[in-house]
């Protein structure tokens, strides 16, 4: 049975004391998250081991990295490996946000590299796809998420795929405030579990958890959540107030 997660994207937000704030006021609340269930906050990398810290008695909740570099190791002055994430035991890590692929030029190609870096020290990949407006507006946003997927992920085989999350993010809803209605997520997520069976067999893409990003907060959540190949979401502002996002931790199935 795939896993319904909520994940939250604090982006370039918090200093240390707001963001163990932040993370105290969530664990605190008594929130339960089941074992069908994960709780990950995508947390700036100085406040990775201080948030794993924190969160060890908290069950079903993770701490991720934002991003990785592509190359195992070496003089990328600024960078941060895979190996260093791993020591760290940090267990997931966002690959190909939109922001990323926007200021960073990150190519899918790139991102196939960074998913491998991942998948070669047992550290989960949440990635990214999803379509800006201009692709929206001619409606060639299928075609466009099936190149992304295409071009990052299937180069894996079975076994790799399934420890992959998938984040299907619409770029024109990301912090706009405008959320893909219910219907329109639902439609993509359907049409990426279909593209990823048609990869990898129905079986494997039955099992694979495809979240929605963009403008998820309380209010819509359950909505957005209820959608059958709807596992969760990837959430940026509303992830920085804790009771947005108590809610939307509770609005998975
Ligand atoms: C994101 O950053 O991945 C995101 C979905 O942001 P927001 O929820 O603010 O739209």
């Amino acid at each position: 049975m795939r896993k319904q997660i909520a994940a939250a994207n604090w982006k370039m937000n918090n200093t240390l004391e707001g963001g163990t704030q932040l993370l105290n006021d969530i664990i605190s609340s008594g929130v339960e998250v089941n074992n069908n269930q994960s709780v990950i906050f995508a947390v700036p990398f100085p406040y990775l081991v201080s948030a794993n810290q924190q969160l060890e008695n908290s069950s079903n909740m993770f701490v991720a990295a934002q991003n990785c570099h592509n190359k195992t190791s070496g003089a990328y002055t600024g960078e941060v490996s895979v190996d260093m994430l791993a020591s760290i035991n940090i267990q997931y890590c966002v690959v190909g946000h939109s922001e990323r692929r926007e200021y960073f030029s990150e190519s899918n190609q790139l991102l196939a590299e960074k998913v491998d870096r991942c998948l070669s020290k047992d550290i989960t990949p949440i990635f990214c796809c999803g379509e800006p407006l201009a692709i929206r507006e001619e409606n060639v946003q299928n075609d466009y998420v099936a190149v992304q997927l295409n071009e990052s992920l299937f180069h894996l085989d079975g076994e790799a795929i399934h420890k992959v999350v998938i984040a299907y993010e619409p770029i024109w809803a990301i912090g706009t405030g405008k959320t893909a209605t219910a219907a329109q997520a639902q439609e993509m997520h359907a049409h990426i579990r279909a593209v990823l069976a048609n990869q990898f067999g129905e079986a494997v893409a039955a099992n694979i958890s495809i979240l929605y990003g963009g403008s998820v907060k309380g209010a819509n959540a359950n909505e957005i959540f209820s959608q059958p190949d709807v596992d969760g979401g990837l959430v940026g502002g509303a992830s920085l107030v804790a009771t947005e996002f108590i809610q939307i931790i509770k609005a998975l199935k």
